[in-house]
Order: C-alpha cells, then structure tokens, then sequence
C-alpha cells in the first residue's frame, strides 16, 4: 500500500476524480460530503465527465446504475450526515465485474476502524484535517492504494498540480496521530452515551447512529469494521428548535467539520451541504430539523448536559 499526502481532503478527491477522461461515468454514494458534489457540478461537468448520485447501500440501485462507460464507484460509509452503511466488499464485486474502480472516503471511520483496501477498494481518501491530524488545528488529505501504478499517478498529480503537503502540517499530522488511537476509543465510547440519551429524549425525534443497533446498516457495519466512530445526526421536531439548540450550546460549539477533541454541532442543511439541491436535499433527510454532532473527547456528562440545557431554553 502506498500513501500519498495532499494539501486537504478535497485536495485529495480532486487527484482522484483528475484521473478520469471525458465520456467517463462515475457513480456517488447521494448521501455524501458536499464538497464532492459540488466538484462534480464544477469541475467533472467541464472535463465533460457524468456523475450520478445514487443510494450505494441499495446494491439494486447502485447495479441498475452501472453504465458501459462506468469508470468508478464512490462511496462514502457511513455517509455524511445520514449514516447509510454500504457493503464495501459487495460494491467492490459490483465495481470489478462492470471494470470501474471503487474509491472511499474513511474519513468517518479512519484506519483504526475500518481498512477498505482489504475488503476490496481500489483507493481509500481521507480528509486528515479531522480525525488523523485529530485536533482541529489543521487541514491535509491523503490517497491510499495497493495498486503501483494508480498511486504513481497520485503521486504526479500531486507535484504536477502542487497540490503538496507543507512540512509543517505533515509534522502536525503525525503528531496527532501518535494519539489515534486512544482518542478514536473515547470519540466513540462519548458518542454511544450521547446517541443513547438522545434517543430517550422528547424533543428528538430520530438518532442517525451507525452504533445503535435500530439503525439500518448496524449489522453491515460490524461485519466490515471494528466500530462505529462518533459522529451522529439527529432530528427534533422543528427547524425553530434545532436553530434554538445551535444558539444555545456552550461547551459545544456551533460549527462546521469534525474530529476534533471539542464537540461541534452543524446544521447540514445550512453549512455542508448547501450545494445539495433542495428536492435531494429533502430527499436523503437532510432538512432544517437535522443537526450532525461530531462527539469530542470531554466528559461525556458534560456533553449531554450542554444539550440539555439547551434543549430546555
Ligand atoms: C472534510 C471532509 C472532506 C474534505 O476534506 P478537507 O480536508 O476539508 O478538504 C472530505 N470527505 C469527508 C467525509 C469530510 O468530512
């Protein structure tokens, strides 16, 4: 395997999607990052590529989708913010069988949890910024692939496009990730607690969890990987409530990305996924009832009594 490091995340998917030629077909998990939407809306539509969202944790789906010119397979799981857990291995076979590639995006998971090279990904992306580098005090990106040749061309890009990593992000990254570990453990355990008590609370209406074993893609996920991570979603019962509750936290705070030791708390709707048309939007869930919480490191009592209180405002 080998890794290449690139300036951000999006630095990285950028490399990745430079790859493909005019006329190819490429196919997105629809519940994923926006960035890459919006890429694909910028960026692919010049090069003359076609992109197609679908729900990649419908294998159905995902099959009727596969076009002759079908040249990768991109998934994110669990996705951004809905939480749909896909069959890595079953998308690998599918992306095998139609001579497409299949890429990604760990960023959720990282490698401590879930390795989607061994279950049969072509390329892995990771968003460094959020958990690897893991404090919120950095942004880097990273490609990962066994196969030589595609990481020889990540690597080109990479100079070509000077889309490098300074020495010293590198130096930040790899000292956050001395501590992966140890942290992965406690976003993971505080989330349990936090997605737990949310389900138990009035005003909530859905807990979006991959560790909760009523959420769809709970038995997937364990089958392909050692945990579940910390990020949640949640719904409560108006748009009025879920603005009420981003004024009012105070330990966590009201913002965008993820993985870091502070708990943040996004409105999809709003901050991420903008460039999502609003029929898919509503479509896939994300309305303006939906937050997304990635669960720091802090004690996870305080957490929840940071919600509740603002809850109760
Ligand atoms: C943040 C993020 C990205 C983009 O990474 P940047 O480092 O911010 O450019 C891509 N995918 C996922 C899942 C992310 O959370």
């Amino acid at each position: 395997c080998d890794t290449i490091a690139f300036s951000s995340g999006m630095a990285a998917i950028s490399a990745v999607f430079e790859y493909f030629r005019p006329g190819d077909h490429i196919i997105c998990s629809e519940d994923l990052y926006g960035g890459v939407v919006r890429l694909a809306a910028v960026v692919m539509s010049k090069k003359g590529c076609q992109v197609d969202f679908v729900d990649t944790s419908d294998l159905n789906a995902l099959k009727a989708a596969v076009k002759e010119n079908t040249r990768a397979i991109y998934v994110e799981t669990p996705s951004n913010p809905m939480m749909l857990v896909t069959d890595i291995r079953a998308v690998s076979r599918i992306a095998k069988e139609a001579g497409a590639l299949l890429i990604v995006d760990n960023t959720f998971m990282t490698p401590y949890f879930q390795n989607p090279l061994k279950l049969g990904a072509d390329v892995v992306v990771h968003s460094g910024t959020k958990y690897l580098s893991g404090h919120n005090d950095t942004v880097c990106g990273f490609l990962c692939s066994k196969e030589q040749k595609l990481a020889e061309y990540f690597r080109l890009i990479s100079k070509t496009t000077g889309a490098t990593l300074g020495p010293f992000e590198c130096w930040l990254c790899m000292r956050g990730l001395k501590t992966l570990a140890v942290r992965m453990e406690r976003h993971q355990s505080n989330a349990l607690t936090i997605a737990r008590w949310l389900k138990s609370q009035e005003c909530v209406e859905k807990v979006y969890f991959a560790g909760l074993e009523d959420n769809p893609g709970y038995e997937k996920n364990r089958e392909q990987a050692r945990g579940y991570s910390g990020m949640i979603s949640f719904t409560v019962k108006s748009a009025e409530q879920a603005q009420n509750i981003l004024k009012h936290v105070k330990l966590i705070t009201f913002a965008e990305s993820l993985g870091g030791p502070e708990s943040l708390l996004t409105y999809p709707a709003v901050q991420t996924h903008p460039d999502v048309p609003v029929e898919q939007r509503e479509k896939l869930g994300i309305t303006d009832k939906l937050l997304r919480l990635s669960v720091g490191i802090e004690d996870p009592g305080d957490l929840i009594a940071d919600l509740k209180q603002a809850m109760e405002r």
